[in-house]
């Protein structure tokens, strides 16, 4: 085999691939990212918000221009209609303009990036003695048949590796749409609503951004019935007499339509490496399963991925056995994607009745609540509805608690 024309190859230049492409070049390999849209980050599938504790943990300098917004924290509303916070401070994005700054911020410090560039196949190239050697990438676009030592799948949730090699299990998506409404008053929160009426087995979020606007939308298994339930929200609230419009990263004159895509809500893979592979974000299955935040994570892996990457090429050993410490240090950092998902099986299965009363028995901010009052929460609990501590809600906190910043919810 002669030496591959790159160390890394990125797939996609999502918040994942355009942290894997800035960390991988930081540390001076060679690195290439092909993204199959002919524009970075449109159309926009995302409620574009991330909190302050992404932004420090990534050591990111946001400039202005991809901020929309700053922004208080999440406010969460139950069916009759008791509210409660999780203030922790973050931003509503310009996602787009964001994911393009962090391809030009890989790019200025030397990784190379190719749009209109499908990844279609991943030929595994053995060494004599069937080691691993490189891979050889195929696809649409004049740069194929590409070789590299080592690709980072941050292909989202189309989940390229995995598809191709057949080398996990598949995970279980969710369906998100919003439209961008105008005139929409907002007091700095993210209002988050748990109203099952709306959206079954999700819920509806009113995200502001700057001027008056807002992204609203819902997540909810009920993918066919989905824009449905947002239309008949936005009816029967506050939100009646708002008006939608196109984005501003849509073509003017074009229909007025939502916006969206599917978000893993199972949990990571199974596998998250191969030989030479590593998979990181959405193509991992790493969203958090509540409220589907995943740009945190996916940027998170995407640092990790480009440390292991570094390592394994300097000791010239990226074999599926080399990569198991990318593995190791996802499973130490990540949430207890276990606990988030047994609290959220849980939620959904509470009557409005019995969320409400739920929600009742908490603290107006739930953010940083000590054991004390975690402890006063279930007995309040106990004494008005004795029946939920049967249906976990022991658990349904667990998996708020576990959905917050710190936790890399958001
Ligand atoms: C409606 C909705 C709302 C959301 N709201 C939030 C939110 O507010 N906050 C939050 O943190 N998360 C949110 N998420 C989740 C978040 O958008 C994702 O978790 C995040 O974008 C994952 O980043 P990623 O880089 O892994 O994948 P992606 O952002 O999906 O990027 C993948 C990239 O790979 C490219 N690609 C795919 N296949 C190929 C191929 N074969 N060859 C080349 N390129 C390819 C795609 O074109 C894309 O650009 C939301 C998701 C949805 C759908």
């Amino acid at each position: 085999m002669g030496e591959a024309n790159w160390d890394v190859v990125v797939i996609g230049a999502g918040p994942g691939g355009g942290s894997a492409a800035l960390h991988c070049a930081r540390l001076g390999l060679r690195t290439l990212v092909l993204e199959d849209h002919a524009e970075i980050g449109t159309p926009v599938h995302c409620g574009e918000c991330l909190s302050e504790v992404a932004v420090q943990n990534l050591d990111l300098e946001l400039p202005d221009e991809v901020i929309s917004l700053h922004v208080k924290g999440i406010r969460v509303l139950f069916p009759n209609e008791v509210e409660k916070k999780l203030t922790e401070p973050g931003y509503v994005l310009e996602k787009h303009l964001f994911e393009r700054w962090l391809i030009d911020e890989s790019v200025k410090e030397g990784a190379v990036f190719k749009h209109s560039h499908k990844v279609k196949g991943l030929n595994k190239k053995f060494k004599l003695e069937n080691q691993f050697s490189n891979w050889e990438i195929v696809g649409e676009g004049e740069l194929f048949p590409i070789t590299t030592k080592m690709v980072i799948d941050a292909s989202g949730v189309a989940g390229i590796s995995s598809k191709l090699l057949q080398n996990s299990n598949q995970i279980e998506v969710i369906a998100g749409f919003q439209y961008e409404m105008i005139e929409v008053e907002n007091d700095g929160y993210l209002d988050f609503y748990i109203w099952p009426k709306y959206a079954p087995h999700g819920y509806v979020w009113m995200i502001p951004k700057n001027k008056g606007r807002a992204n609203v939308g819902l997540v909810t298994t009920e993918k066919k019935g989905a824009i449905k339930f947002l239309d008949s929200f936005i009816s029967d609230t506050y939100l009646q007499n708002n008006e939608k419009i196109n984005p501003p990263w849509r073509m003017e004159g074009k229909k007025i339509k939502p916006f969206g895509g599917t978000i893993p809500i199972s949990g990571p893979r199974n596998n998250t490496i191969d030989d030479g592979l590593i998979m990181i974000g959405d193509a991992a299955g790493f969203t958090s399963p509540l409220f589907e935040g995943g740009s945190h994570l996916a940027m998170k892996s995407g640092k990790y991925a480009a440390e292991v990457a570094k390592k394994s090429i300097e000791n010239g050993k990226y074999s599926k056995t080399d990569l198991k410490v990318y593995e190791k240090l996802w499973k130490s950092e990540f949430p207890p994607y276990h606990k988030i998902l047994k609290g959220k099986t849980a939620l959904y299965d509470l009557s409005d009745e019995e969320l409400a009363i739920m929600a009742s028995c908490m603290p107006d901010e739930m953010n940083g609540m000590s054991i004390f009052t975690k402890i006063g929460v279930g007995l309040k609990i106990l004494i008005k509805k004795p029946s939920l501590m049967k249906k976990k809600a022991i658990s349904v906190l667990l998996s708020f608690g576990y959905s917050r910043a710190k936790y890399y919810g958001w």
